[in-house]
């Protein structure tokens, strides 16, 4: 089977931006897209550093499995780069994309879907646009826990923290997957200069509406710089010009690839949703574990028994006495059992109560990073585990924010880090250099959460 494509990208700096810190790939078989972030031109070294791991290296991928590898050399490579320039410390950059895979064992050609960040791949079949992509974001966590909408997210003052991103974390956590190369499908690619700008619905009437891949592409950068631009904007357009066959449906389709798409990591793929009604995909989206990255989940404490159940012990019952011996028996090891559950009780829950750490203001204003849980648990409080030099009145808004969310970490080397990342109004309150970068412009920066948190495990 031969597959080819037919395609379109076009980018801009925006309105408000002075700077183009995306990139992009397009060319035969491979279409990326990078939103770099940094500042000092850093950014635009992280998304092409990103881009190019994989345009260097197209010819040596053979499943998705080296595609992945790929992206955490990447991931590799700016981590040093960021460590051995100080002008380029915590640059980072979001990479999505396409890259069509030949397998070495003669098996058809496969799409690889990878995704780190907030930029994101589409589908377009039969009409129906279709994201392929989970956010990795606050704000995305957020729509998973259906606390906000979609299109909430899109004006959402946070909606520029991502939780992935290569440079910032090692390893790093990398979506990929196959999906098959069927004729006629169109994929659209694109940072969030474009989603955060313009509603879905307008974005699928341009894909399903222009024909040609390179006026689409240029038309929706249009979109997004006439609904405001307030950030780079970069898209790219790609048709498969020949594939795979259209399927009927999705069993037809399973059957020519021989197995389900599947994830890198050997997860369900949480995006094939060929079939799934709408309500059903969303509610498998909801449960991908690389939408939970950096969310924590509260363990449910294990239930006590605050009073003994309904037991009637031998006395009671005036039975004989060998039966009341079995039964004082039975009654010493319920309330042995009893006991036993409570102190195991007390245990996991002290040890819960002191795992982690988290960042918050004190009384006075100052930023502190606490040992234990932000609210406390039971008579469990947190402590303070390491003061900062840093002020409320030192730090500028979004790091405000930050730190009134009241973020946790697995670790104090991981709260530390992120403290360090805080953005001030002046330029003496750390030492080490930050790793927020703040881009000059009225839109808010983009900042990283380091690491997912592990918060639930108990040390
Ligand atoms: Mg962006």
């Amino acid at each position: 089977m031969t597959v080819s494509f037919r395609w379109g990208a076009a980018t801009h700096e925006g309105t408000v931006r002075d700077q183009n810190e995306d990139a992009f790939a397009a060319q035969e078989g491979l279409f990326l897209v990078a939103d770099g972030m940094g500042g000092h031109q850093a950014g635009e070294v992280a998304a092409a550093l990103a881009i190019a791991a994989l345009t260097e290296h197209l010819g040596e991928i053979t499943d998705i499995d080296d595609v992945v590898a790929l992206v955490r050399r990447a991931n590799d490579h700016i981590l040093d780069e960021s460590r051995n320039d100080h002008s380029r410390q915590g640059m980072g950059t979001t990479l999505t994309g396409l890259v069509l895979i030949h397998p070495v064992d003669g098996d058809e050609p496969v799409l690889g879907v990878v995704n780190v960040g907030d930029s994101r791949t589409y589908r377009l079949r039969h009409g129906e646009l279709r994201r392929l992509t989970v956010d990795h974001s606050y704000v995305q966590e957020l729509v998973t826990d259906g606390l906000i909408t979609a299109d909430e997210a899109r004006f959402h003052p946070r909606r520029n923290i991502v939780t992935r991103a290569l440079g910032i974390e090692d390893p790093l956590d990398v979506d990929g997957w196959t999906l098959p190369a069927v004729r006629g499908d169109r994929f659209l690619i694109c940072s969030d200069g474009l989603v955060d700008e313009v509603p879905e619905p307008e974005i699928r009437d341009v894909v399903t509406g222009v024909a040609d891949p390179q006026q689409a592409a240029e038309q929706l950068v249009d979109m997004a710089l006439r609904h405001g631009g307030r950030d780079n904007v970069t898209v790219v357009v790609v048709d498969v010009a020949e594939g795979m066959d259209p399927a009927a449906d999705r069993e037809e389709l399973v059957a020519e690839m021989g197995a389900d798409p599947h994830w890198a990591d050997g997860a369900p793929d949480p995006t094939w949703s060929e079939d799934m009604p709408p309500a059903e995909a969303e509610a498998v989206a909801a449960t991908d574990p690389a939408a939970d990255v950096a969310h924590e989940t509260v363990a449910e404490s294990p239930d006590v028994p605050s009073v003994a159940p309904d037991h009637v012990t031998p006395e009671t019952t005036g039975a004989p006495a060998p039966k009341r011996r079995r039964g004082r028996l039975a009654g010493f090891l319920f309330w042995l059992l009893v006991v036993a559950i409570l102190a195991g009780a007390f245990v996991i829950v002290a040890a819960y109560a002191r795992s982690g750490y988290f960042v918050d203001f004190t009384d006075d204003e100052r930023v502190m990073i606490y040992k234990g849980r932000p609210d406390g648990v039971l008579w469990f409080d947190p402590t303070e585990a390491n003061p900062t030099t840093l002020r409320r009145a030192s730090l500028d808004e979004s790091s405000v924010a930050l730190v009134e969310s009241r973020p946790t970490f697995s670790s104090l080397d991981a709260a530390a880090e992120f403290v360090t990342g805080l953005s001030t109004t002046t330029t003496t309150t750390t030492t080490t250099p930050p790793t927020t970068t703040v881009a000059p412009t009225t839109a808010p920066p983009r900042t990283t959460v380091p690491g997912p948190t592990a918060g639930t495990t108990v040390p």
